[in-house]
């Protein structure tokens, strides 16, 4: 079995509009099933809202409990020569249906890392008359930023860091599997990497709206890690986006003390790994995602962006009591993902997965399926 939809390293080149908004109003729909949530925030701001991650929390957020949302995202529009990027049409689809359902909604389209963005969304958030924001949501992942202060664009290096590391990835069109060794990063590498996936960027934010007066008292503001397992540390928490991660972790603490006479605070929720645009660019995050699927799935655990969203909102963000935080202060919805006994389940697969058997052993399907959904298109 094989995905008939042009695929190359990870990118999906075809996208299907209509499917797009599918998926969008499947979210919703997901959303209307569930419980509406009890407590919730009243006025959002999501960075990188058209997908994954970001738009989930608009969708809870505007869904789930009403709150009017200012979305900021960066996708392409259709031309005459080609159509646009999935996320272009998943912010029509979730425009609509907040304007059906009378939610305000109003969606940007920018370079959030810019000054200009930064500036049209107090701006719009003024004119649009939005009650300060008593949650922002930062939710971006992107291969390049431009430093708004030097102008140098830097770029997002996916590497482990000191030693090489093998990688097992598959093929996302046909499931085939290939081993291949990665270089460790340079020192430019990594810097770059932590400039654009790191906290600088959320910290000029938070500083912006803050210095804006758009932030409510006892706002707060998160931003998504990941962790994983020893199995992907080397490529992954170890390596360059690790590292990235750790200065986004490190930025929330700062953050929290900027929030502090507000009674805001800055979190980073560990989430688990999905199937994103993002994720299927990383080395061995695809096979593992199809290997933790197969696990979770048949444990009853399995969990999506929505799911994640959904239970971070109503057991760790909106709670009675303090929001639950591990050691280090972070938010852990990575908890399932990272169960003893998943993990082994996990391993278990990695030591007989092969070509042969790499539809039956993991769960490949799944994960195609989701990454076509992505773009609109069925598996
Ligand atoms: P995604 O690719 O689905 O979404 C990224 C979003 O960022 C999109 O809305 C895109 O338009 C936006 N974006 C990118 N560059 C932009 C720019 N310059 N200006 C404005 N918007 C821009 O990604 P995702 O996987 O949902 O990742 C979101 C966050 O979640 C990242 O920090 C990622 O590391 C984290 N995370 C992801 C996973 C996973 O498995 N996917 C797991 C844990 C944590």
């Amino acid at each position: 079995m094989g995905a008939t939809a042009r695929i190359s390293n990870g990118v999906c080149l075809d996208v299907d509009p209509a499917g797009c908004e599918r998926l969008v109003l499947d979210q919703i729909k997901a959303m209307g099933q569930t419980t509406r949530l009890g407590k919730g925030p009243r006025s959002v701001l999501v960075l990188g809202a058209s997908g994954g991650y970001g738009l989930s929390a608009r969708i809870v957020s505007a869904f789930g409990i009403g709150a009017p949302t200012l979305g900021v995202s960066l996708e392409r529009a259709p031309c005459e020569k080609r159509g646009g990027s999935p996320g272009w049409y998943s912010n029509i689809a979730f425009d609509t249906a907040a304007k059906q359902a009378g939610i305000k909604a109003v969606t940007l389209q920018g370079d959030a890392f810019s000054e200009a963005t930064k500036d049209q969304v107090v701006q719009v958030a003024r004119e649009h008359q939005f009650e300060p924001f008593d949650l922002v949501i930062y939710s971006l992942a992107s291969p390049v930023r431009t430093d708004p202060e030097t102008g140098v664009m830097h770029r997002t290096t996916i590497k482990p860091i000191g030693q090489p590391a093998v990688a097992l990835s598959l093929n996302l069109a046909t499931g085939q599997l290939k081993q291949s060794t990665l270089a460790p990063a340079t020192e430019e590498e990594i810097a770059g990497t932590i400039k654009v996936m790191g906290g600088e960027d959320w910290k000029l934010w938070i500083s912006k709206l803050h210095e804006a007066g758009l932030l409510a008292p006892g706002v707060k503001t998160v931003a998504f890690s990941y962790i994983g397992p020893a199995l992907s540390r080397d490529i992954y928490r170890s390596g360059t986006l690790g590292r990235a991660k750790e200065h986004l972790e490190a930025t929330a603490h700062e953050l929290t003390s900027l929030l502090k006479s507000s009674m805001g605070v800055a979190c980073v929720a560990v989430c688990k790994a999905v199937v994103t645009r993002a994720s299927a660019v990383i080395p061995a995050m695809p096979l593992y995602i199809a290997a933790l699927f197969r696990v979770m799935k048949d444990m009853g655990l399995h969990e999506d962006c929505f799911a994640q969203i959904n239970r971070l909102f109503r057991e760790r963000l909106y709670t009675d009591g303090d929001i639950l935080v591990d050691s280090e202060g972070r938010i852990r919805i990575d908890d399932w993902e990272l169960r003893d006994d998943v993990q082994k389940k996990v391993l278990e697969i990695y030591k007989i997965v092969n070509n042969e058997n790499v539809w039956e052993v993991t769960d490949f399907d799944g994960y195609q399926h989701d990454f076509l959904a992505l773009h609109g298109l069925k598996g």
